[in-house]
């Protein structure tokens, strides 16, 4: 049986040419990066023309890069080394964030003692902005905001743009943890009131384990890692050469290809979207469905029945992989903390499917077919 990927927001298939690419650069992996022999430099010459891919694709400058070993590590090491290099006293933030963000806060909040507001959020997950201006204005501390691009169970968007001049305009910074977004949209961080930013390659068709940091040049911190000088003593440790090259080409590959996938990928989404209207007429889609919306995840509440409790494994032993909110570290399911922070009390199941270029309009259709038979309608 050929099974069925839509867990897509959990993490991408890597791509063949990045694959292959890896396998080859194994063969040749040899030697430190801070070696100063030939070797040593081969190395290095690798990581800093990723570098100078990244930049150029994200429009930032070379020295804004860093390399790390995903989203959770960049987003640990912006939040905590920030707030003890740059003084930062009060942090915004959002209840609907991923838990390496809401986690490092609430550790900064109670042993370190500094205030953190979490914003109020709407049905469709927008954290509230008249909310964010009220607290910048009141706030008399150094403060800085960190609000994800895009949401990770319900796909909710905010607008960069407009978050990032409200910052500006009460001097707070801006961190985004863009860990759906990169690769699958473009960014113009110079035109962007952007102080931090989080990437992660796994979601864009890269390696696991290989993350993206940004550090705009006014508000350098110190590695979270104490240890050498690695990434311009932003990140101790010795470099993960292949995969950073490998980063480096599946964002290249993915922004080369943005038009085209982002064109059957949303294709798909409505197709799924217009098909569970049909068969659910009582199904209800989790955020904002009009424009705000991210084109590689659609998550739909289904009317709470015996069967739709059951509905992850029966989907699961048809060969359809998709999850409940988002990918559980621990392994089992959970009730949705962000679900329950835009619908209280819901009983409907949850359930978010997330889409790649790889997938077919075959594979929505079969999908389509499953729902309808499991759920006996
Ligand atoms: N932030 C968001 C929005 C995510 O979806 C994830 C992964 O699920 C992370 C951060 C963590 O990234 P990583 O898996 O690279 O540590």
């Amino acid at each position: 049986m050929n099974r069925i990927y839509l867990d897509n927001a959990a993490s991408t298939p890597v791509l063949p040419g990045v694959r292959d690419f890896m396998i080859r650069a194994l063969h040749e992996d040899l030697g430190n990066p801070s070696g100063i022999h030939g070797h040593g430099r081969a190395q290095r010459s690798k990581i800093e023309s990723a570098r100078a891919t990244v930049a150029s694709r994200l429009k930032a400058s070379i020295g804004e890069i860093f390399f790390t070993s995903g989203g959770t590590e960049s987003n640990n090491t912006i939040l905590r080394c920030a707030q003890e290099c740059l003084d930062i006293e009060h942090f915004v933030s959002s209840p609907t964030e991923h838990p390496c963000v809401i986690n490092t806060l609430k550790y900064l909040q109670d042993k370190r003692g500094v205030k953190v507001t979490w914003l109020d959020v709407d049905r469709q997950g927008f954290p509230d902005l008249d909310h964010l201006k009220r607290v910048l204005q009141q706030s008399s501390a150094k403060t800085m905001v960190s609000l994800m691009h895009a949401n990770n169970e319900m796909g909710t968007m905010i607008d960069l743009y407009e978050v990032g001049a409200l910052c500006g305009a009460f001097g707070a910074l801006f961190h985004t943890d863009t860990v759906q977004t990169v690769g699958h949209d473009r960014f113009d961080l110079e035109s962007m009131n952007i102080s931090f930013l989080s990437a992660s390659a796994h979601k864009f068709h890269g390696p696991k384990g290989s993350g993206i940091l940004y550090c705009n040049s006014d508000n350098l911190v110190e590695s979270l890692l104490k240890g050498g000088a690695q990434e311009r003593s932003m990140r101790a440790g010795t470099e993960n050469v292949v995969n950073i090259a490998a980063t480096a080409m599946a964002l290249e590959h993915m922004e080369d290809h943005l038009e085209e996938y982002k064109a059957h990928v949303l294709g798909l989404r409505e197709r799924l979207k217009s098909g569970i209207e049909r068969i659910f007429p009582d199904a209800e889609f989790n955020g904002d469905q009009e424009s705000r919306f991210l084109y590689t995840l659609l998550s739909v509440g289904f009317a709470p029945t015996p069967m739709t409790d059951m509905l992850i494994p029966l989907l699961d032993i048809e060969g359809i992989s998709v999850s409940g909110s988002s990918a559980c570290s621990s392994g089992a399911e959970q009730k949705s903390r962000i679900i329950e922070a835009i619908k209280p009390n819901s009983l409907q199941k949850t359930i978010r499917f997330s889409f790649s270029h790889d997938n077919t309009v075959e594979e929505i259709d079969q999908t389509l077919s499953v729902l309808e038979r499991v759920l006996e309608k």
